[in-house]
């Protein structure tokens, strides 16, 4: 398999340089030059197959110069760390299908990708005689996410800066008691804003990326997508195995446009997917885009599911190569205008496009703590407040005539205090967070200033 930038300015790569490369060094995204079309009866053949073998089989196909043992033995070791053994199982409540995403080492769905990712960077640095130091900020769920993918890993640092006292205590305690020597936890005195201000003047600094060799973890690395691409096959079988059915809707909370977009791949390969229900919080950009055409930017609002709080979609230049018909020009020209104007605007053919793949709504505070409410009054299940996002959505975008699966992106002890405050009291505790407080715990207090986190990185880099 070859890739391609969504910009068309990059010589084609293949699948281990283009995990490398990141971002496009034109500025785009990559994306591979075809997506595979599965018949149906392949499609059926990979129904019954268990996680980490059906992992295997569909990431082979957008692989191709890593050997099969060696690409099988990283999705193997990459899953051996979620504790549940169907890896994401599917539960029924309620009528409504629920992905269980969260049953990797920090609770969230990103683990199903960085858990790959970060073997797979392990793996690409030891055959070429490279290291890696990973620079990022983060928010909360994404940081921890990082730094259980690459924990102990040779020839890989990773600098993971948080807003001091800033995220929540559960999300502070699982970046700062992961005590490995290759793992920095960087409070900055400063917001998550300054964070990412900081990293992209860092990263904007070329000569400094490349001595100390920065590489990124956000989600913009195509594994990422692809890695995800995975759980939408896995619960169309189960789904298909419990009611026969022939299409199913999946609904994705979403922000950066990232989990949805892998659900639009699987849609592409041929999975009988009828509509990509697209749920946002009150950070609706993607919601009015898909309703109304209107990609216009906001600013950022907080809300009771702080990991879509986001405005810029960074997936979103992939789903618009499509929408484009693959024509570069017009990605290149859209991302000019988006950044001189702040919006971009569609046709009505593009419009009748999208609306062949999504349906979209926005579902505010005070709706995502009552579907908590009801959601735990008729059934005893407890969902975190994305996955209620997305919960809330099926339910007023479906009539019931094919299943819907609602990806849980993150198990409700991350998120305790919005789920006290719906049902009156918090979550059960995983065993993973028990006694996490009282665990040794390793983070640098640090000024939101770019000079000084550059030279902390320079001394402690590798
Ligand atoms: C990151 C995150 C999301 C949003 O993911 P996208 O890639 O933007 O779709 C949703 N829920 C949780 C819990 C997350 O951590």
């Amino acid at each position: 398999m070859k890739y391609t930038s969504t910009r068309g300015r990059i010589r084609s790569l293949t699948f281990k340089d283009a995990v490398m490369m990141g971002l496009a060094d034109d500025g785009g995204l990559l994306l591979p030059e075809s997506i595979p079309a599965l018949t149906q009866g392949e499609i059926g053949a990979l129904e019954k197959l268990a996680y980490p073998e059906l992992a295997f089989q569909l990431i082979s196909k957008f692989v191709g110069d890593i050997p099969s043992a060696d690409l099988k033995d990283l999705i193997d070791r990459s899953y051996a760390s979620f504790t549940h053994p169907d890896i994401t199982p599917v539960v029924h409540h309620d009528g409504v299908h629920i992905l269980e995403l969260f049953h990797g080492p920090t609770l969230a769905f990103k683990d199903v990708a960085l858990q790959f990712l970060g073997n797979l960077f392990e793996y690409l640095l030891k055959e070429r005689g490279e290291k890696m130091n990973i620079l990022g900020a983060t928010s909360g769920d994404t940081g921890s996410a990082a730094i259980y993918g690459v924990r102990g890993k040779e020839n890989i640092n990773i600098f993971i800066l948080h807003p001091h006292q800033k995220v929540s205590p559960i999300q502070e305690l699982q970046m700062t008691t992961v005590t490995d020597p290759n793992v920095f936890n960087l409070a900055i005195r400063g917001t998550f804003d300054d964070g990412q201000r900081i990293v992209k003047e860092i990263f904007g600094d070329l000569a400094f990326k490349s001595k100390y060799s920065l590489g990124a973890v956000n989600s913009i690395n195509w594994a990422r997508v692809l890695a995800q691409v995975v759980y939408y096959f896995y619960a169309w079988g189960r789904v298909r195995k419990e009611t026969d059915c022939q299409q199913v809707c999946f609904s994705v909370p979403t922000g950066n446009f990232g989990d949805i977009f892998a659900g639009f791949i699987a849609k592409k390969m041929g999975l009988p997917i009828r509509r990509l229900i697209l749920a946002t919080n009150e950070n609706n950009i993607l919601t009015r885009f898909v309703t109304r055409g209107d990609y216009s930017i906001g600013s950022v609002v907080h809300t009771f599911s702080p990991s879509m709080d986001i405005q810029l979609a960074s997936n979103f230049e992939r789903y618009l190569y499509y929408l484009y018909d693959c024509q570069s020009g017009q990605v290149r020209d859209a991302m000019t205008q988006l950044s001189d104007t702040g919006r971009l605007s569609f046709s009505e053919v593009e419009r009748a496009k999208v609306a062949n793949d999504f349906v979209a709504i926005s579902v505010d505070g005070e709706q995502t703590l009552s579907t908590i409410r009801d959601f735990h009054a008729r059934t005893g299940y407890v969902l975190d407040p994305h996955t209620a996002v997305g919960v809330k959505a099926a339910r007023e975008l479906t009539d019931g005539d094919v299943p819907v699966v609602c990806l849980a992106t993150a198990h409700p002890a991350k998120f305790g205090d919005a789920v006290k405050q719906a049902i009156g009291t918090g979550p059960d505790m995983p065993a993973s967070l028990a006694g996490i407080e009282s665990r040794e715990k390793r983070c640098e207090i640090i000024d939101a200033d770019t000079a000084t986190i550059k030279s902390y990185l320079a001394s402690h880099s590798r």
